[in-house]
């Protein structure tokens, strides 16, 4: 009898297991017309210099607008593009977008790019970046490249290779939500980082938690003690933004200060923040 239920416990699960390959099927068919229509993009979130609250530069986050105006979100579409083997194509395309929307902001505004812990695993990355910067003509000092944590650990040799080979080129690069990983501190010293962005889940709490408040004020320290920038991210209220300016955090960014907008917006932000400057 117990063999028999088991029997039926996974034929009762292949439906499901179907309707879910089916599911995903689908949404490759998608994503590659929307990779062929242009239909995902980089949006442009700025980050400001806290000492000076001026505009430092721009994260580029990419957005899928469906053609029925729906958004969906990197978190759902770029692990669909890294089962596809999809995911070098849609980098070097949002990749080239974002250097040609950076080439029309002043000179001296950064171009902050994500890449994933899988993209790390790909030999070529430094190489497919510099292509296409030196196609675009965006100089080395405008980038900076985000990676997380988990991207240090997924293919240990062959991260640390691409990195030296970004850094070797003079790319910065930024450790991204600081602080929810599980190596942060040796990796600290194992790799090169010019940045580090606490995770907005600090951002979001230490205002009520006393032992968060700790936790964010080591972190500046931690950051500043390695000689590397602090960035916090998900900065949403005026009272955490003027803390963090108290604590000498470095740059912040969060919709307080800006949302993430095409490339036509982030240009008018760029002449209303000097506006307001002047
Ligand atoms: P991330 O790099 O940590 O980006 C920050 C995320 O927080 C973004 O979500 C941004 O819209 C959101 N955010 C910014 N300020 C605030 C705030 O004040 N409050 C709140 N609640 N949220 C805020 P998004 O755009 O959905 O991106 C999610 C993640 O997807 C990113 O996290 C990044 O890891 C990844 N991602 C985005 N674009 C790309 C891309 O082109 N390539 C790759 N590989 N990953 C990407
Ligand atoms: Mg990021
Ligand atoms: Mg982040
Ligand atoms: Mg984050």
């Amino acid at each position: 009898a117990a063999k028999k239920a088991g029997r039926n416990n996974v034929a009762a699960f292949i439906p499901a297991m179907l309707e879910e390959l089916n599911k995903q099927v689908q949404l490759e068919a998608q994503l590659r017309d929307a990779m062929r229509t242009g239909l995902i993009e980089p949006y442009y979130q700025p980050f400001m210099d806290l000492g000076t609250r001026k505009l430092a530069g721009f994260e580029a986050l990419a957005r899928w607008k469906t053609a029925e105006g729906r958004f969906i979100p990197p978190c759902d579409f770029i692990p669909v593009a890294e089962d596809a083997g999809r995911i070098v194509e849609l980098t070097e395309q949002l990749f080239r977008r974002a250097c040609k929307d950076a080439m029309s902001w002043p000179s001296d505004t950064i171009l902050s790019f994500n890449v994933s812990p899988t993209q790390l695993s790909d030999r070529l990355l430094g190489l497919r970046l510099l292509k296409i910067m030196g196609e675009v003509g965006l100089p080395v000092q405008r980038l900076e490249i985000e990676i997380t944590e988990s991207a240090l650990i997924q293919d240990a040799a062959v991260a640390k290779e691409v990195l030296e080979d970004l850094t070797k080129a003079g790319i910065r690069i930024a450790l991204d939500d600081f602080g929810t990983g599980y190596s942060s501190l040796s990796q600290l010293s194992n790799y090169q980082f010019q940045k580090i962005k606490i995770d907005r889940s600090f951002i979001q709490t230490f205002e009520t938690s006393e032992k968060q408040d700790k936790v964010v004020r080591a972190m500046v320290a931690l950051g500043h003690g390695l000689g590397v920038q602090v960035t916090a991210e998900g900065i949403e209220e005026p009272s955490q933004l003027q803390y963090l300016q108290e604590l000498c955090c470095d740059l912040g960014q969060g919709y307080l200060l800006g949302r993430p907008q095409p490339n036509d917006e982030a240009i008018h932000f760029i002449s209303s923040s000097i506006d307001v400057a002047v």
